[in-house]
């Protein structure tokens, strides 16, 4: 665990509690679905719920990345992460107890503070105290997640190019999420010209 809080750490400023949990997250993740991690296939798809350092974590530990596309995130504003084994489509979500944030003393009775207490006793303190974890089933199939790669199509509103299968079909017509309202943007027109004061 050592060597993935470092790796954590080399991407975040420093090493933080949150981190902890998303390695360790990680780590049950493995164990619960019997898959070597971090992985350097792509069998393993992590679904987290949060952005931020508990990412980081899990990032480190399962080998799960957003550029390999193993690594979503559903932003919930939720430390917890669901764990898809492609290949048997297993599927385990996992969530820290509330309890463990103060449980975290007695496994680093030493700490200055509370966060120190987190930051340490969360690296030692079990499994069962720590987390809740519990088997689910996805809502939407795990190919249509990971979409089909390679898949090219063109939206008949704006012209742009979609991939991996995410355009929509709507009143008969190929179309981009985006022309079929589902934005998260929108254009504005900007009246002022390079040169005004
Ligand atoms: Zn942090
Ligand atoms: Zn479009």
């Amino acid at each position: 665990m050592d060597e993935l809080l470092k790796a954590s750490a080399a991407q975040h400023h420093n090493l933080c509690p949150r981190q902890v949990l998303g390695v360790r997250a990680g780590l049950l993740a493995g164990l619960l679905l019997d898959l070597p991690l971090p992985q350097s296939d792509k069998r393993l798809i992590a679904i987290s719920e949060t952005d931020g350092c508990f990412i980081d974590g899990l990032i480190a530990a399962t080998g799960c990345y957003v550029g390999r596309r193993t690594l979503r995130i559903e932003d919930y504003g939720k430390t917890a992460a669901a764990f898809v084994d492609t290949l048997t489509e297993r599927a385990v979500r996992i969530h820290p107890k509330i309890s463990a944030r103060d449980g975290a003393w007695d496994y680093a009775p030493s700490a200055r503070n509370k966060w120190e207490a987190q930051l340490i006793g969360y690296q030692h303190i079990p499994d069962e105290l720590l987390f809740h974890w519990q088997w689910v089933e996805l809502t939407i199939p795990v190919k249509q997640i990971v979409g089909q790669a390679g898949r090219r199509a063109e939206c008949e509103i704006c012209g742009e190019e979609i991939i991996n299968q995410r355009e929509v079909i709507c009143e008969g017509a190929v179309v981009c999420r985006s022309c079929a309202g589902d934005s998260y943007c929108r254009s504005i027109q900007i009246a002022t010209s390079p040169h005004a004061a």
